[in-house]
Formats: C-alpha cells, structure tokens, sequence
C-alpha cells in the first residue's frame, strides 16, 4: 500500500513537472518566437555553501528563480535540507581537475519551494578558503525539458550568432581576395584568410583540369599549420566523391567521426572530421576546398559546412574571374608584343583595342582610334567585304591597302576573326601584316624576272621575225632581179604579182604583230551586252564567202544562247581566226561544223573540221606565236592566228582547247563564261 501511494505521489509529480514544463516551454516559444533574449531564460544558478556547516551564504538571482526562495528563507537552509541524493538518482560523478582546483560534477534533485523535486547538475568546486572555513560554489543548471530546450535554443542562437559574424567576415574577405593578382595568390589568400576569419582549423583548395580528369593543388596547410605550396601535387579524381561535384549531384560532403586525415599527398595523417566543398562558376565545376580538424581537433560546428559552402562559392566565383583574367592577361601580353598589328573590334566594327605594332606601324595613337569605326581607317573597298563578314559574324582574309596616318599607303594582309563565347559573337580579331616591303621586294622581284624574260622573249622574237621575213622577202628579192632581166611584159606581169603577193604576206604578218602586241599592252576588253549566235553566224558567214572557190560542206548549228559580255570586234577575231584555219587546212569537199550552245553558266563554241589535224605532240604548241606545225604545209599563214584568238579569249575569262587526229580532223572548243 506504501509503495502504491509513494508510485501514485510520483506520478502526479511527475504529472506536475510535466505541466510546469509545458506551461515554461510555452513561455519560452512565445519569448523566443517574438524575438526576445534567449538570456533572459539563462544565466547561471548559484549557491555559495560552507562546506563544512552545509550553510547556504548566498544564493544568485537565478538560483532563487529555480528555487522559488527568497534570498533570505534560503539563508536559512542548509545544503542537504535542499538537494535530494537518493538512490534512485543516478549520480554520474565525475571529479574534473583543473589547474589546482578540483570540480565535481553530478546529477541529483533539488526541492523546489514549492514542494516538488528538480533534476538539476551540479558543478561543485572551492571558491574561496577563509579563517570561517571553505566556501563552495555550487552551479546548479536545470535539466527539465524546458531548460534543455532553452539550452539548445541558445545554443542554436550562439550557433546562428557565430555564422552570421563568419558570413560578415566572408565579405570582408571577399574584397580583400579581389585584390588577387593571379589564380594562386587568390587561392593562398583564400587558404590564409579561411584559417584567420573563418576560423577553420586546415584548408586547401584544389583545381581540375577537366581534360584529364585530375584535380592539381594550389595551397593548403601542413600538419603544423602552416600554409603550404602544393602545385606540385596532384590526383584523379576518378570513383572519388569529387565526381558527385562534378556531376552537380552534390555541393557538399561531410565526415565526421575520426575518418581519415589526408595530406596534400593523399596520405592518412590523422583522424577527425573532414568537409569539402565543390568551387562552382555559374554552376559548373571547376575545383573544390576541403577543411579539416587535423591541428585543433576541435568538434564540427553546425554551421561549418554550410559557411565552408558559401566560402566556396566565393572563390569559384573569384578563381573563374581569375582563370579568365590570367589568360586575358597572358593573351593580352602576347597581343601587346605581337609584331603583328592586332585590333579588337565590336560587332558594330567599332575598334575597342588596338596593340603596340598598329601604333608603331599605322602612326595613329591608340586614343585616336578607340571608339571609331574600323570604316575610319580602310578605304571603302576594303571596308565593305570586312563589314560583311563581321555582320555574318565569319571569318576574312585578304590583301589591303591602308593609309597611314600622314597619308603614306602601306600594303596589309588582314585577317578578321570572330570570338566565339558562351553567349555567341560580339568580338572579332583583326589581325595585320605589314607586307609593303615585302610586296615591294616581291614586286621588284618579279619585275626583274619580267624584264628578263621580256629581253628573252624579244630575242627570239626578233630571231623569229627575222626569219619569217627573211623568206618573203628573199623572194621579192630574187623575183625584184628576175623583173629587172624580164624582157617580156607578160613574164614581168606575173613577177609584178608574185611580188605584191609576198608584200601581202609581209604587211599581213606585220598586221597581226601589231595586233598582238596592242592586244599583250591591253589589259581588259571593253565589254558591252552582246549576242554570241549572231557574231558567230557573221563571222561564219564572212569566211565562208572569202573562201567559196574551195567547195566545203558547211554546217551550222547555232543555238540561241544568253547575252554575254563582251568586246564584239575582238570576239569576232578571235572565232574568224579559228574558222579561217578549218578552212584552210581542211582538203577540198571536207565539212566544217559550227556549232553554239549554253550550259553550265557558259557558252560553248565548237568549230569542227575534217582536215588534215595536228599531231599530238604538237598541239600544246600552236598557241605559241609564229608557231606552226609544219613548215612544209603548203598553207602558210602568219603563225599568229591562234595565239591572238587565246590572248582575246583570255580577256573574256574564257578558254580554247583543241582535240585532233592527224588527217581526220580538228575540234576547237571555245568557252566564254555567262555573267553572273
Ligand atoms: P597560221 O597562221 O599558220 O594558221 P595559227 O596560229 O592560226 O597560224 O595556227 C598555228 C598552226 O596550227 C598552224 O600553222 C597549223 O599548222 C596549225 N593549225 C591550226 N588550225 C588547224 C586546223 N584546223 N587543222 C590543222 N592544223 C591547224
């Protein structure tokens, strides 16, 4: 029955603390909800006690607040009147020696004013010996359910306290780490300012090189806490956890519990727990940090993870910026000192940059170049195909003639290329070679290999002329002699004739050289919109009528083709020589075949005899002027014919090709492009 009422006694105070913890949790939520001061919960009970009377000299605030005592009804107890050490407490003494001073730690109950019991600490030790004897101090801390949740609310609140100082900390840092002149002196201040600021105990930041797969150092800390050069080291990071960042599967990895501690050389040094983070630019992977306890041993603090995050996100965000600025700063080196000129253009070809070489060649300062159209310094002819290209956003290349800034001309190549970035084209390179001297060499080059062949040509010329001449005018020469003997007018008639015959050869041959030449001095054909069928048709028609006592079977097949360009007078020449020759070295009774047509964007002019043909070997020669395949073929023309026909067809952009087979005839191909 005792025991039954004792368990009945406990319940309802049980029951009781329950209530009075509900009603205190209450008080507490609606405190800590509308922001109030978590301390105002906390603070430290205290009792000052005689050891060796168990008096109670002196209590806290916050002790009699626990207690429910006036500061003077608990003067008038002993120690042992309030602490309740039953068996059925558990005790967990535990005897701390600090220093000289001795703390006991245990667990037990005290009565409340009130009647009812208290789980409460203690934390027992000696505050001060006198001539009364020792004094203890007794910190009591509550550890009801309204006092634990008070305990983790501020302990949350200290946590949450800390993170928010380390988070203005993380700013400071921020602009101290924008200060970084390169890559690694961001990640050594990163390494340093994350151990001084953020309070972490060991740090190192790793890059990737995505190529490879590895992941290479830049600085971290050694097992003394120092920070250390680790560009030497490096790692796959292949089946390790650095694939999840890099798959964006996860930002964040944490052990705890003495895992592993690894050095820059993937060493076990130690144990204790180990976080990294990945270091992210605009949400890819490009390296990671790591954080460890290795030196301090000190626990995981709730915020770590998270801060060590954010921190990695401001340093893949200023490695990145970094990355880019030292290849800037690395291209930017190499464009400066570049002997090639180079220009950076907008894609409104508005110049942005231009380097040293453009200044030293072109004369123009950077300043007066900056911010004005690429159209200021190219003429319009060279600046129209560029600003084409850089619409289409392409690539260009090809000869230029500038102007310096005194006006003097130079001579470029230029080569106009786009920058591609993530979000498309809105750059170009403009890369020049100043190619003045060389064109000038070159130029000067050729002139000189010109000359010479000009002097070479002219010899031969001069040898073949003589020769062509010398003939014709052997004959009037021997026929001249023979008038003189002639005594009969009819001998002297026909003599007369043969005479005026090969002056006729002489002045045509001369004819022909002066067409020629006037032709070789004459560098494009005077064009106008001319029909081909009809040129054809006349030309046909003219050397067919000069011709007539030689019986020849003519056929003509002249199709309607499009106009093309042309000059109609030298067109006409051109096919009359071809003609002429079908007649001439075409037997009596053979066919000539005229025949016009259009494919192909070209016009096809095909004059087909069934003569006497031409050697295989000889063809490549008949253009060659005074060249002729025979010199004992009865037929003797000037030898000029063809090379005219080719040097016409030449100032059209069109061509002439023969095929032959010797005594069944000829084809002449002419081909003349239509416009456009
Ligand atoms: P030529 O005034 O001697 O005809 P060309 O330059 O017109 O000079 O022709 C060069 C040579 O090509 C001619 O001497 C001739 O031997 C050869 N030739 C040109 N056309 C024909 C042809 N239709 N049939 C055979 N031989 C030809």
């Amino acid at each position: 029955m005792n025991n039954d009422l004792k368990r009945l006694q406990d319940r309802v105070e049980q029951l009781e603390a329950v209530e009075r913890d509900y009603i205190g949790l209450n008080q507490l939520i609606d405190h800590a909800a509308n922001n109030g001061n978590l301390d105002e919960y906390g603070g430290n009970a205290f009792l000052c006690v005689h050891q060796s009377t168990g008096k109670i000299e002196d209590a806290s605030p916050q002790a009699l607040a626990l207690l429910g005592f006036t500061q003077d009804e608990l003067r008038q107890h002993r120690i042992d009147e309030i602490e309740i050490t039953s068996d059925d407490l558990p005790q967990n003494h535990v005897t701390y020696v600090q220093n000289t001073s001795q703390e006991h730690m245990y667990t037990c109950a005290y009565r409340h004013h009130d009647g009812y019991r208290l789980p409460i600490r203690v934390y027992q030790r000696v505050i001060h010996v006198d001539s009364d004897g020792t004094v203890l101090q007794y910190t009591l801390e509550d550890l009801s359910l309204r006092k634990k949740l008070w305990r983790e609310l501020s302990r949350r609140e200290d946590a949450n306290f800390h993170f928010r100082e380390k988070l203005k900390q993380l700013n400071e840092i921020n602009l101290q780490m924008a200060e970084a002149k390169s890559l690694y002196e961001l990640c050594k201040i990163g390494v340093q300012l994350g151990m001084e600021k953020l309070g972490f105990d060991r740090l190192s930041i790793w890059l990737q090189d995505e190529e490879t797969q590895v992941v290479t150092g830049t600085y971290g800390v050694d097992e003394k806490g120092a920070i250390r050069d680790e560009r030497g080291s490096k790692w796959s990071y292949v089946d390790t956890y650095v694939m999840e960042f890099v798959e964006g599967k996860n930002t964040l990895f944490v052990i705890q519990n003495n895992a592993p501690i690894y050095n820059h050389a993937s060493q076990v040094v130690g144990y204790g727990w180990h976080i990294s983070v990945p270091l992210l630019y605009r949400g890819r992977f490009i390296g990671f940090m790591a954080a460890d306890n290795f030196i301090n041993q000190r626990d995981l603090k709730d915020y770590q993870p998270e801060l060590l995050r954010l921190y990695g996100i401001t340093i893949g965000h200023l490695a990145a910026y970094q990355r880019e600025l030292d290849t800037i700063r690395k291209l930017s080196d190499a464009i400066q000192h570049s002997d090639s000129m180079i220009g950076i253009l907008n894609e409104e070809a508005i110049i942005e940059f231009v380097n040293g070489a453009f200044v030293h060649v072109s004369g123009y300062k950077a300043e007066d170049v900056i911010g004005k159209s690429l159209a200021f310094l190219l003429p319009e002819s060279g600046y129209q195909p560029i600003w084409e290209a850089i619409s289409n956003k392409i690539s260009w290349q090809g000869e230029l003639t500038q102007r310096k800034q005194d006006g003097q001309p130079y001579e470029t190549i230029v080569a106009l290329l786009p920058i591609k970035t993530g979000d498309g084209v809105h750059n170009f390179v403009l890369v020049q070679e100043d190619i003045t001297e060389q064109k000038r060499t070159r130029k000067y080059e050729f002139d000189l290999r010109l000359e010479q062949a000009r002097t070479r040509m002219l010899e031969t010329f001069i040898r073949d002329i003589g020769h062509e001449f010398r003939t014709p005018l052997s004959i009037i020469k021997v026929k001249a002699y023979l008038v003189q003997k002639a005594t009969d007018d009819t001998r002297k008639g026909q003599l007369a004739a043969q005479i005026e015959e090969q002056a006729d050869v002489i002045s045509a041959m001369m004819d022909d050289l002066i067409y020629l030449v006037k032709l070789e001095s004459e560098s494009d054909a005077h064009r106008v919109s001319l029909d081909l069928k009809q040129i054809t048709e006349d030309t046909v028609q003219d050397v067919a009528t000069a011709s007539r006592q030689k019986p020849l079977q003519w056929n003509r097949q002249l199709a309607v083709v499009p106009h093309i360009m042309g000059d109609a007078e030298k067109l006409a020449r051109a096919i009359r020589e071809v003609v002429k020759n079908a007649v001439q070295y075409t037997p009596a009774n053979g066919t000539i075949t005229v025949a016009l047509s259009c494919a192909a964007n070209q016009v096809h002019l095909r004059i087909q005899d069934t003569g006497m043909g031409i050697p295989k070997h000889e063809i490549e020669k008949i253009f060659t002027p005074l060249y002729r395949v025979d010199q004992a073929r009865t037929e003797r023309g000037t030898g000029l014919g063809l090379s005219i026909t080719k040097r016409i067809l030449e100032m059209h952009y069109g061509t002439i090709t023969v095929e032959s087979t010797p005594n069944v005839g000829s084809t002449f191909v002419i081909q003349l492009p239509l416009p456009g």
